[in-house]
């Protein structure tokens, strides 16, 4: 077990032979005396793009914070690109990753929240090249290259120089997006990334997403939009309570549900 992984640049899709890029096992969370992943599996492969369902409460948040090292698991383990997240290795022994080294591992993933999260005293441009300079020792010129592409890649190339609050939501949530690429990810979490955007504002964010699902971007998506999940997902997962009830293809899991639970909770919000 390597102590760090080499980040890709864009990955490639479908590659077979490949470890997976998370593998979650038994994972387990509480808070106080509230059990709220009772043993979560989950493993994504590379250009893999899943998509979870579940009602509000069922733990999908915690359970990506537990990916990203925002939050400590209790119980199982998770690997990201084949380190495992917390630990590192000592010898022949695997003891608790320092904060410094879980800081260092977070940074092959990119996240983007439901609330955009952009710094509101810098541009669009200086969001970008932020974590790349300031962490990875990017050089500034070429940070500013690439955040450029990519604000390009997002449909924001003229509106590098823009602050936050001079855009719209769904110009802001573009922004976070291409600053979470702006690391270089080899995986990409989404949670909710459409829910606080007005309705009309919704498709110009999924259709970003389903672009990097299209590149062979590896992505973990939390949302309620189940059309996007029926075109975009390579396989949706639905979380209740703690626990994945069902998983599979979209056309499965959506379409002809196994699971009551699934079943219910898809005629709610259909
Ligand atoms: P979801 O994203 O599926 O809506 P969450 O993972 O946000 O679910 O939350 C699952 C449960 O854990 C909820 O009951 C929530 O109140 C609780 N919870 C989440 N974060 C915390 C926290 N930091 N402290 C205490 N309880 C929390
Ligand atoms: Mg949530």
């Amino acid at each position: 077990m390597k102590a760090e992984t080499a980040t890709t640049d864009v990955p490639t899709a479908g590659a077979g032979d490949q470890p997976p890029v998370v593998v979650a096992r038994d994972v387990h969370k509480s808070f106080g005396r509230v059990e709220v992943l009772k043993g979560i599996d989950l493993d994504v492969r590379r250009g893999e793009v899943v998509v979870i369902l579940g009602p509000s409460g069922s733990g999908k948040s915690t359970f990506l914070r537990c990916i990203n090292h925002l939050e400590e698991m209790d119980a199982g383990s998770i690997t990201v690109g084949g380190v495992q997240i917390g630990y590192q290795v000592h010898g022949d022994r695997l003891v608790r990753a320092s904060d410094r080294l879980a800081a260092r591992q977070r940074l092959t993933v990119g996240m983007v929240f439901q609330q955009f999260n952009l710094f509101g005293h810098m541009t669009a441009l200086e969001n970008l090249i932020e974590a790349p300079v300031g962490l990875h020792h990017v050089p500034r010129a070429a940070a500013r290259g690439r955040a450029l592409e990519l604000l390009e890649m997002v449909g924001l190339g003229d509106r590098a120089d823009a602050y936050p609050r001079q855009l719209s939501g769904g110009q802001q949530q573009r922004v976070a997006i291409a600053r979470a690429l702006a690391i270089q990810p080899e995986l990409l979490l989404f949670d909710e990334p459409t829910s606080a955007l007005d309705p009309e504002l919704v498709g110009e964010v999924l259709a970003t997403m389903r672009q990097l699902a299209d590149e062979g971007y590896t992505m973990i998506i939390v949302t309620h939009e189940i059309g996007f999940a029926r075109q975009a997902a390579d396989r949706v997962v639905f979380m209740d309570d703690g626990v994945v009830v069902e998983a599979g293809q979209p056309s499965a899991v959506i379409d002809a549900p196994q699971h009551p639970r699934t079943q219910s909770f898809l005629a709610r919000i259909h």
